[in-house]
């Protein structure tokens, strides 16, 4: 058999300097999560215990889509609860009874923390084990914090897949497996899914999967890959259940996609011919439709506010196969780990920073004067207004993104903005000479 071709790069960003920065942030918490995870799990609902902050959050976030398929909701504690301890769990146990006797569906209820005190107060994993007895069986109920001081909004997802790891149950075969860690759309799973099979790769699992039934078996002899670079915590919990983590770079762009399902293919032994029949057509046709947002995005100039843990991925993505100029990229959170492959990709002389201190990051990201600015909603419209084009960081997660039939969008997903103020300018150019 013949071995596939490892990735070849140069050390990159690998051990480049980061400037780390502890001040003021301005970014969502990590109930926003739930906005794409409640479209995943079909059986399952988020109840927030918060506020009506935290309720006015996930509900203008979520647009209309909570009156369509509701799964998610808000169990207001407000401060009549703060009268006892007693009566907000009284409060909490009678919410949920109502809800899971209204709704027999959910056959997973996760309870999600916030930061209001009252809330902190509240013991969320006591409440979801005692209402785990008495819906034994029928339901499970979990809990993780979407609490805006322990998570930036992309972690809310790390903590909501780190709660389920242990419900995992055990692989009670030798044989080896591999599951693909990470919210993806259906339609990027069953992409993915048709790729692995093309290789010969059968039973290759997702977490989270579609039903809480599906939950996927873990032992000694799982691989696990991720998709999305912001699960931390999820990856050391299946490690400490005896998974091996796969590095890779993350499935974004031709490059990172055809690298990160390389690796998968490794893992499963799958010849280099067998692997090449697989992508080649998907790759080429990917390449094809990159083209033309290359023209456009080509010698720009970005910078990344940190939101997501996309950026990393998302500025090699674009730097290497769109030719955009890195000016600084900015990350909540660097797994050095995790993102061994994305820094050695990158070219060595990008700035990267880690964690916030807003004032003193806007300041460098004038001083630049990029041509396009990736940050979260906050500090946009500020931006925009002072004549800065900005992308929201929050549309990269809720839009597929991954995979070789997403590229050429994802690619778009930074052109648009830029189309957009050329027009605007154009615009106001022909005002200015037709009056
Ligand atoms: Fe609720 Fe805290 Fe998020 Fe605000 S930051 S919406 S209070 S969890």
């Amino acid at each position: 058999m013949n071995a596939v071709i490892p990735i070849q790069s140069d050390a990159g960003c690998t051990d480049a300097p980061v400037l780390r920065e502890r001040g003021q942030r301005e970014v969502f918490c990590g109930l926003t999560g739930i906005i794409w995870m409640h479209r995943k799990i079909q059986d399952a609902f988020f109840l927030v215990v918060g506020s009506r902050t935290c309720a006015h959050l996930i509900q203008s976030a979520a647009g209309v889509m909570i009156f369509a398929e509701p799964r998610f909701g808000t169990a207001i504690i407000d401060e009549r609860d703060l009268a006892g301890i007693a009566d907000a769990n009284e409060e909490l146990d009678r919410v949920v009874r109502q809800l899971l006797s209204r709704r027999p569906d959910i056959k997973m209820l996760f309870l999600v923390g916030s930061c209001p005190s009252e809330v902190i107060k509240l013991d969320l994993s006591r409440a979801a084990s005692r209402l785990s007895r008495e819906y034994l069986n029928k339901v499970r109920i979990l809990n993780y914090s979407g609490s805006g001081i322990e998570t930036t909004f992309t972690q809310g997802e790390d903590a909501c897949l780190a709660s389920l790891v242990p419900e995992l149950p055990v692989a009670d075969t030798d044989e080896a497996s591999l599951v693909v860690v990470g919210c993806l759309p259906d339609v990027v799973e069953d992409q993915f899914s048709r790729m692995f099979s093309a290789m010969g790769m059968e039973g290759v699992q997702f977490f989270p999967p579609r039903s809480s039934r599906s939950l996927p078996a873990v032992g000694p002899n799982t691989r696990f890959m991720l998709a999305q670079p912001f699960l931390g915590e999820t990856a050391r919990a299946l490690t400490e259940r005896g998974a091996t983590h796969l590095a890779a770079p993350f499935p974004f762009g031709v490059e990172g996609t055809t690298e990160w399902l390389r690796i998968a293919a490794n893992s499963a032994g799958v010849s280099a011919e067998r692997f090449e029949q697989a992508t080649r057509l998907s790759r080429e046709r990917a390449q094809r439709a990159l083209e033309r947002h290359r023209a456009r995005l080509e010698g720009k100039r970005i910078f990344f506010f940190p939101d997501s843990q996309l950026e990393i991925p998302l500025a090699r993505f674009l730097s290497r196969e769109l030719g955009m100029t890195l000016t600084e990229v900015g990350t909540p959170y660097l797994h050095r780990e995790h993102l061994k492959h994305e820094l050695a990709m990158l070219p060595s002389n990008t700035v990267l920073s880690e964690g916030q201190d807003v004032d003193k990051q806007l300041d460098r990201c004038r001083a630049q004067a990029p041509d396009l600015v990736v940050c979260g909603l906050g500090l946009a419209n500020p931006l925009e207004a002072e004549g800065i084009t900005t992308k929201w960081a929050i549309e990269l997660v809720f839009s597929p993104v991954h995979g070789y039939e997403q590229s050429a969008d994802l690619a778009e997903l930074f052109a648009r903005p830029l189309l957009r103020r050329e027009k605007i300018s154009r615009d106001h150019a022909q005002e200015v000479t037709c009056s």
